[in-house]
Parts: C-alpha cells; sequence; structure tokens
C-alpha cells in the first residue's frame, strides 16, 4: 500500500476528515482500491460512550463498531464498508497493550509509549490497509495536542519503515482573511513548525479558506513550509461538502498525489472506474 497520512493545523473542525475523503474518492475513481484509517486520540475506547450533543451523532458500521463520524464520510465518499479496525482510539491501543502486559506477553520488559504503544498503533494501520493500493490515514485533532504525540510518533517511526515514495504528509490548515482582505499564511507557518518540531514535513500542504487561495498566498506558504507552490492546494468554502471533491478535482490535488505515487491514472480502463 501506498498511505497518505493527513494532519490538520491550526484548530480542529477544518475539513480534514472530508478532504482526505474527497482525496480518496478522486483516486477510487482512477481505479485504484482505496481504504480509510481514522485515528481517533482520545481515551474513550470507541465512540459509543461519548454525549451526542457534544461529540456529534454516533456513526454504527455494519460489525456494530461505534465509531466517529468521519467513519461515515469515509462510506460515502470511498462507497466501502468500513469496519471498527479502521477507527484506532487511544483507548482500543492502550487496552490492548495494558491486556499483553498483565498476560505477560512482553516478558518482563518496562512497557513504554515507545516502542510498545507505537508498535500496536503500527500494527493497526498495516493490518487495516491490507490489500489496498492506497490508505488515507486521519489524524484526529490539531497538531500540538498532547493526546496525538503518541500518533505522530508512530506515524513518523512508519514513514522510515516504508519506501519513501509510499508515503506523502498532507497537513491540512486555516487560512484566515485579515480586517484588510488579506489572505494570512501566519497560522499556517506555525503548525508547519510544529509538525517540524517533532521530526514531521508535510509534503502537501491543504488551504482551508473562505475562498480559493491566491498565487501569492500559495507561493508564500510553499516558500516558509518548504515544500513546492504545486504542493499547495485551495479547499475553500462550498455549500455542500458533496461538492469538495470536484474543486480538489480542479485544484489537482489528486494527480499531484497519484503523480508522487508513480501511480497511473490509467490503472484501470474508464468502463471499470
Ligand atoms: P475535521 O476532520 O477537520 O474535524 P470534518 O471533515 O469533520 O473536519 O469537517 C468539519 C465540518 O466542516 C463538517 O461539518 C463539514 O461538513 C464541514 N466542511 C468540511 N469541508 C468543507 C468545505 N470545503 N466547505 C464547507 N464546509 C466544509
Amino acid at each position: 500500500s501506498k498511505f497518505v497520512f493527513v494532519t490538520g493545523g491550526v484548530m480542529s473542525g477544518l475539513g480534514k476528515g472530508i478532504t482526505a475523503a474527497s482525496l480518496g474518492r478522486l483516486l477510487s475513481n482512477a481505479g485504484f482500491d482505496v481504504t480509510a484509517v481514522k485515528i481517533d486520540p482520545y481515551l474513550n475506547v470507541d465512540a459509543g460512550t461519548m454525549n451526542p450533543f457534544q461529540h456529534g451523532e454516533v456513526y454504527v458500521l455494519r460489525d456494530g463498531g461505534e465509531v466517529d463520524l468521519d467513519l461515515g464520510n469515509y462510506e460515502r465518499f470511498l462507497d466501502e464498508d468500513m469496519t471498527s479496525d479502521h477507527n484506532v482510539t487511544t483507548g482500543k491501543v492502550y487496552q490492548h497493550v495494558i491486556e499483553r502486559e498483565r498476560a505477560g506477553d512482553y516478558l518482563g520488559k518496562t512497557v513504554q509509549i515507545i516502542p510498545h504503544i507505537t508498535d500496536d498503533i503500527k500494527r493497526r494501520v498495516r493490518e487495516a490497509a491490507e490489500g489496498s493500493d492506497v490508505c488515507l490515514v486521519e489524524v484526529g485533532g490539531t497538531v500540538g495536542d498532547i493526546e496525538g504525540m503518541p500518533f505522530l510518533e508512530a506515524l513518523r517511526q512508519f514513514s522510515h519503515e516504508e519506501d519513501d515514495e509510499d508515503i506523502l504528509f498532507a497537513h491540512v490548515t486555516l487560512v484566515p482573511y485579515s480586517q484588510n482582505g488579506e489572505q494570512k499564511t501566519k497560522p499556517t507557518q506555525h503548525s508547519v513548525k510544529e509538525l517540524r518540531s517533532i521530526g514531521l514535513q508535510p509534503d502537501i500542504l491543504v488551504g482551508r479558506c473562505e475562498d480559493r487561495l491566491d498565487p501569492h498566498t500559495k507561493e508564500k506558504i510553499a516558500l516558509f513550509c518548504d515544500v513546492p507552490t504545486d504542493a499547495v492546494f485551495s479547499n475553500p468554502d462550498v455549500e455542500d461538502v458533496y461538492h469538495v471533491p470536484l474543486t480538489v478535482e480542479e485544484e489537482g490535488l489528486d494527480e499531484y498525489v497519484m503523480d508522487q505515487f508513480d501511480l497511473a491514472a490509467d490503472a484501470l480502463p474508464e468502463s471499470e472506474r
């Protein structure tokens, strides 16, 4: 599998999930088998016990798994059924590692976040990706959150264990307007700095903004975040989230990803797409 790791900067609820699902839709249109993993860095084992007023409705999967609403987006956008293995939470990971510790599986070792928790995270991501051409892995929350750290560390290790050309880090951030109508890149710069401080350099930046990013804004983000200008994409506000795949396609995000992964868009004849 190839992996796209999707992180979010500046604030949550930006549209990371919708961006990832839209990219997935386009890659699946091009003929690839796409799957997704949603990482939720909360300590709840699953979303079943969470207050819907606070968290939004719980999404129930065919296998009975009670998960984050994002999995519903993935199912609808990708037209694939997900299983609870596609939702990794801190609660699930720790529960499993602690059960193994109690069973003596670690043979007297000190059980630690690195490597035991991070190993379990990597195992779950690999297992969920099995059989797919591309696996989208979305890390919930915002870069810099204490809860997300073990997951980002696991993805950092993961990226070194796989071939460079099989991994892309995409970072979705907010590009707000200032009072005088300028698109501001500073929040993006700061969130990329935060990513870098934990050893991650994004390959792709997606700017969520009211409108499309100006060419000048893209150039500035490219310069400060150390990516090529054509690796900076707009994801403007739209009336209906089902339009996001179209805007993302116009921006060329899917083509860029296929190009980086050396995947040919004509993998399947038109009739089978
Ligand atoms: P995150 O995964 O970053 O928490 P989601 O993908 O769940 O964010 O999206 C958060 C909210 O923003 C959802 O209600 C979604 O419908 C909305 N949204 C996402 N992308 C866009 C967009 N391009 N335009 C308008 N609304 C959007």
